[in-house]
């Protein structure tokens, strides 16, 4: 792509880094925010650089929050002994969005995954263990997508927690092999979690 402009240039290529966006699709968005008002533009860098740099994560579950622990584990009325692992904050949204689930959350920024260097300590694997260890979950829920990273990161934490008085269970398998939580309807979502089933049940399906 020639460009007459080197500004033009900059602002292309670094549209054009964020994921599924191509050159084309980056000067198209590049163009609309040249045709409208400077304050439009101006609005979603102040919020891009707040969310660089403000941003925190809850120091209990993990999850993107404004605060040191998010509203969730904040709530009084949330019930901390069960806590359902999730593999990111779009996980905890649409698990939030069925509005069946009184427990904590614990985000674990992945899944494990050799292929893309992912191991288990660059996720939040220890953080859940201690929380185990100090007594005080009685279950452990995963809903992480059935891909073979999410069966492997489940097992991997499993094999650390079982012998710990506690229940460990998975969402029932109303989710497509493969699906990613986050694009299940609420009801299917909210479904899979009610039916759970005993974590030893998926086993012996693999
Ligand atoms: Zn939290």
């Amino acid at each position: 792509m020639n460009f007459p402009s080197k500004l033009l240039e900059n602002a292309v290529n670094e549209v054009s880094q964020l994921p599924g966006i191509g050159k084309r699709t980056a000067l198209r968005l590049v163009l609309h925010l040249l045709r409208q008002p400077a304050d439009q533009t101006a609005g979603l860098t102040t919020a891009l650089l707040g969310l660089r740099n403000d941003i925190k994560y809850c120091k209990n579950c993990h999850t993107i929050s404004d605060r040191e622990l998010c509203e969730i584990c904040e709530n009084p009325s949330r019930d901390n002994s069960i806590i359902c692992v999730v593999e990111d904050i779009r996980d905890v949204m649409a698990l939030e969005n069925t509005q069946l689930f009184k427990g904590h959350y614990h985000v674990l920024g992945g899944k494990i995954s050799p292929i893309d260097g992912v191991a288990p300590s660059q996720l939040n694997i220890v953080t859940l263990i201690n929380k185990v260890k100090e007594g005080k979950v009685k279950e452990i829920i995963f809903a992480l997508s059935s891909t073979m990273e999410g069966d492997t990161t489940n097992f991997y934490i499993y094999k650390q927690i079982k012998d710990f008085d506690i229940i460990t269970s998975t969402i029932a398998r109303g989710i497509a092999i493969g699906d990613e939580l986050e694009y299940a309807d609420e009801i299917t979502l909210g479904r899979s979690l009610i039916h759970r089933v005993p974590f030893e049940n998926s086993l012996k399906m693999l």
